[in-house]
């Protein structure tokens, strides 16, 4: 068979089974209000929760960075790449996470593949939630360790699969917030089981980051873990900071064996400097503006109840992920369909993303958001959910 003809037939049943996926053209900046496909539209499903991508403090750092540093890294950091603005952002970030040190990785998937392939290896376990990001599993797979996977927030079960371990060593590994559930894993108790059992501690809070915890330090800042009992720490900077890139925070030793042993650090080039710049501004924001945060979890409030009173099935979720269980991939498709006909613009979230039987909207709340349009969405999905979640509950269709 050609190349073209066998990848058709997988492309075919994709579609078949409702899980095709497509992509908007954005013609706008991004921001709370853009024109996808040409249309306008009210965004419920970025990640730039605080409302950063696009500020003009920012974007006055980028261009004043960018005239000093102009555009391209030109390098990795080991190589030459490696610019005062980079250097700048990883004192800030370590000073803002509580860490002896911070490493800038590109993105958050590299930061992921690159952090578990250099601690673990063919005699390691690596121990992970279910519903962990793609990269952090896709971490555990490259570093040929042992993967094993606990149900989601599924505590008795870890401690029963590392009961049995005698390897050398273990490594548990779990989201902060998990990017399509919203809800949170329990920080404190993986510490004490990781304690117990001489398992290290690793968690991603891509999308705690800026959101929560008293100075938008995340949910490593709002459950007081420290660099003793939450030694591996990692964020992004593309989502609540409005920016690119990733980080790594932890111990000196930690972040010295990252840049000598970690293949995505060391064999890609850094991102450009005016980016990093990006990030440093966003982060003062993220310290200093604490109304942000305010306004989003008012805003989550407020969807919430007005949800619960229209009887839409959102999922426990106390982040500015605000998922609405659907089910069907087909039914989620059309309610997301619908939205965009009446002005918002929700993901259908799918498998293999989510579990089989889980398709959901993912929502998503920004502090631009005001509560007018809050309530407009809500009104829009509750019309929408009678009619075509009916459909699905009836299993008419
Ligand atoms: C988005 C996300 C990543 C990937 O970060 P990028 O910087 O976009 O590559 C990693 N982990 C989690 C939990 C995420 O949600």
């Amino acid at each position: 068979m050609s190349l073209d003809r066998e990848l058709a037939a997988a492309l075919a049943e994709r579609r078949a089974q409702s899980r095709y996926r497509q992509r908007r053209v954005l013609g706008s900046a991004q921001g709370v209000s853009v024109i996808a496909d040409g249309t306008p539209l009210v965004n419920f499903c970025s990640n730039d929760y605080l409302g950063l991508a696009n500020n003009d403090h920012a974007l006055a750092a980028m261009r004043r960075a960018s005239e000093t540093f102009g555009c391209g890294g030109g390098a990795s950091h080991l190589v030459c790449g490696h610019s005062s603005e980079h250097h700048a952002l990883e004192e800030e970030l370590a000073d803002f996470t509580g860490r002896d040190r911070a490493l800038l990785f590109s993105t958050g998937y590299m930061a992921n593949l690159g952090v578990i392939q250099a601690l673990a290896d063919r005699s390691s376990v690596v121990y992970e939630d279910k519903l962990n990001h793609a990269s952090l599993l896709d971490g555990a797979l490259l570093s040929r360790a042992k993967l094993q996977r606990y149900r989601h927030l599924g505590l008795d079960q870890l401690r029963q699969q590392l009961s049995t371990d005698s390897s050398s060593r273990k490594l548990i590994v779990s989201d902060g917030i998990f990017s399509m559930d919203g809800d949170a894993a329990p920080l404190s108790e993986l510490a004490e089981v990781a304690e117990q059992h001489r398992a290290w501690l690793m968690v991603d809070d891509a999308h705690g980051f800026g959101c929560i915890g008293a100075t938008g330090g995340g949910l490593a800042e709002m459950c007081g873990m420290t660099q003793d009992n939450l030694p591996i720490l990692v964020g992004t900077l593309g989502k609540a900071f409005g920016s690119f890139g990733a980080f790594v925070a932890g111990s000196e030793t930690l972040i010295e064996s990252l840049i000598q042993f970690s293949r995505t650090y060391i064999y890609t080039t850094s991102i450009p400097p005016a980016v990093a710049a990006v990030s440093r501004a966003n982060l003062q924001i993220i310290r200093t503006e604490s109304w942000r945060r305010e306004k989003l979890m008012s805003l989550v409030a407020y969807f919430r109840r007005a949800c619960e009173a229209e009887n839409i099935p959102i999922m426990l979720s106390s982040s500015p992920i605000q998922p609405v269980l659907i089910g069907e991939e087909k039914t989620a498709l059309a309610l997301s369909e619908y939205l965009r006909e009446e002005g918002f613009w929700v993901g259908a979230i799918r498998p293999p993303t989510v579990p089989e039987g889980t398709s959901r909207l993912r929502i998503t709340l920004c502090a631009e958001h005001s509560e007018a349009q809050v309530e407009q969405l809500v009104s829009a999905l509750a019309i929408g959910w009678r009619k075509l979640g009916s459909i699905a509950r009836d299993g008419s269709n």
